[in-house]
């Protein structure tokens, strides 16, 4: 069979295609080979049920039955349509080309191949401007407003973590959303509602993924169903909090949600 593709070559697109997370040119190529393998793979399936010749692997040198699919590699290095690896890559590919094609939420392409945990500031020598954020210290909103404008994009929704107390709604992260709602994004910081007062997780400390998952409610389902979300806290330690928020942004019907952090807490990423 000519259109053959084997485990080797299998490695090499899936390499490929990782290091080349935004070439969509490249990327719809190397799907298209993948299909068109598929397709011959199947159109070529022996009529009959056969033991096939015996033939020795042009890779591992291995002597095989081809099973009458006249194939010059053993089933070790041979690649059926409902291989795993062949699968996954196809999907990941699909992935990446939605990435990259719509739905962006950071301007720079390279953010929006996962959606990592991705953060502006190191919390520990910035301590100081990170307290006067929290305490809306409108200097340092306005500072930190103008470097997140420049990554984000301009159609996108901005959900918020709510603060550990429910009453508090009028937090450093909530007024920046408002700003940068005010450049054509939807404004989401009264999308996640927490229910009831949780205990105030000091900075460094690690709380439970429970805790907010059992604390934190989704509102105005119909604003972000099926669209991107942009998910923005001040300080991730763990990432809990964010982890169990976007499982409750998923499970409402956000397609994607991407976490950005003013700063980062600790040695986690
Ligand atoms: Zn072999």
């Amino acid at each position: 069979m000519k259109n053959s593709l084997d485990r080797l070559k299998l490695n090499q697109l899936s390499s490929f295609c990782e290091e080349n997370p935004t070439n969509i040119l490249a990327l719809t190529k190397c799907k298209n080979f993948l299909l068109e393998f598929i397709d011959t793979y199947n159109q070529n399936l022996p009529k009959v049920k056969t033991r096939g010749k015996k033939r020795r692997c042009v890779i591992c040198s291995t002597l095989f039955y081809d099973l009458g699919r006249n194939s010059e590699i053993c089933m070790r290095h041979i690649i059926t349509p409902e291989d795993k690896s062949l699968l996954s890559l196809i999907s990941k590919i699909d992935d990446y080309i939605e990435r990259n094609t719509s739905d962006k939420i950071f301007v720079n392409d390279e953010w929006n191949v996962n959606d990592n945990l991705r953060s502006l500031f190191r919390y520990h020598p910035d301590i100081d401007n990170c307290w006067k954020f929290k305490a809306c210290n409108q200097e340092i909103i306005n500072n930190i407003f103008t470097k997140v404008d420049e990554l984000i994009c301009n159609d996108i929704i901005i959900c918020t973590i709510p603060s550990h107390d429910p009453q508090k709604l009028n937090t450093g992260i909530n007024l920046l959303t408002n700003l940068l709602a005010e450049k054509g994004r939807v404004d989401g910081s009264r999308i996640l509602i927490r229910t009831k007062k949780i205990d105030k997780k000091g900075t460094g400390g690690v709380r439970d993924k429970s805790v907010d998952l059992d604390s934190i409610v989704a509102n105005n389902l119909t604003m972000f169903q099926n669209k991107v979300v942009l998910l923005l806290d001040d300080v991730a330690t763990s990432g809990n909090s964010m982890k169990a928020c976007t499982e409750i942004l998923l499970k409402n019907g956000a397609k994607r949600v991407s976490k950005l952090a003013i700063w980062k807490a600790g040695s986690h990423t």
